[in-house]
């Protein structure tokens, strides 16, 4: 792999972003750390760079586009130009549907629908003029219906006809364009959900276990490793994808 490549991984501060970040940078990417908070990227920085890998902290919200803009602007001048983009960042703002107010819909949107539009509007264009390039966008098992979740499963649902069109318009470019649907994984974000039930993180974690034909939830290490496939060179065949790694079959 040419060193000089450059991945951008959103919402890599923690998480499944975390862990796909120094996945990339195993695979020999040059990685842009983005997140809502500069300094929050650090961790993941640092960790790259004791690897012997190459790290950028980008503070941006994927949804403001003139932030967008300008961090992928930066992101060129300083790393190389983006040829794999992964929209991960992504929020929760859960409730059933006669509780969930504007603001809640909004902000699941937003982040999730309207963050991977201007990542991938303005990344592409990079991809397609190095005639390569590799998007993988976060979906989750939660697309095909969650209680608490309208916005959250609508926007996860988007995301996987936003990744089919991409690879119906961008195949011809070498660029493909993939989702990753992940089931139940060990983060911050599913002990948010564990907190909002009133349940200890240690007791959701069994219960979700025992619901999984593997017998354990997920980690962010197991996403990383698809999504690592996925950007791979060896991956130009697969495109347009919704993969559920969700520890058993879903579809
Ligand atoms: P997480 O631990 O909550 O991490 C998400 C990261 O995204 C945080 O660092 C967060 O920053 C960042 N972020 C939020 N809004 C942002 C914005 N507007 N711009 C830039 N960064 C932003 O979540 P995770 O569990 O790793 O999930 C990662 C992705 O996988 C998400 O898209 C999620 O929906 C999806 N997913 C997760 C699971 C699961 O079980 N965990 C299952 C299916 C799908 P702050 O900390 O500053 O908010």
């Amino acid at each position: 792999m040419n060193k000089s490549q450059v991945a951008i991984v959103t919402g890599a501060a923690r998480g499944i972003g975390a862990a796909t970040a120094q996945r990339l940078s195993r695979d020999g990417y040059a990685v842009a750390v983005v997140d809502l908070d500069e300094a929050a990227c650090g961790a993941t920085v640092s960790a790259i760079e004791a690897a012997g890998g190459r790290a950028l902290a980008v503070g941006c919200d994927v949804s403001d586009a003139a932030q967008v803009e300008a961090a992928i602007t930066r992101i060129a001048d300083e790393l190389g130009a983006p040829v794999v983009l992964v929209n991960n960042a992504g929020i929760i703002r859960d409730n059933l549907i006669f509780k969930m107010t504007e603001s809640d819909w909004d902000a699941v949107m937003n982040v999730h629908l309207r963050g991977a539009f201007l990542m991938t509007k303005a990344c592409q264009a990079f991809m397609t003029q190095e005639k390569f390039g590799r998007i993988v966008n976060l979906s989750s098992s939660s697309a095909q219906g969650n209680r608490g979740q309208a916005n959250y499963s609508a926007a996860k649902a988007g995301l996987q006809g936003f990744t089919k069109t991409l690879a119906i318009e961008l195949g011809r470019f070498g660029v493909t364009a993939n989702a990753v649907a992940p089931g139940f994984i060990q983060t911050d974000m599913t002990a948010a959900t564990a907190e909002r039930m009133g349940m200890p993180f240690e007791d959701f974690l069994t219960a979700a276990a025992k619901q999984i034909p593997v017998q354990r939830v997920g980690q962010p290490d197991d996403i990383a490793a698809m999504i690592s496939f996925l950007c791979s060179p060896e991956a130009g065949f697969v495109s347009g994808q919704v993969i559920y790694v969700a520890g058993g079959p879903l579809d």
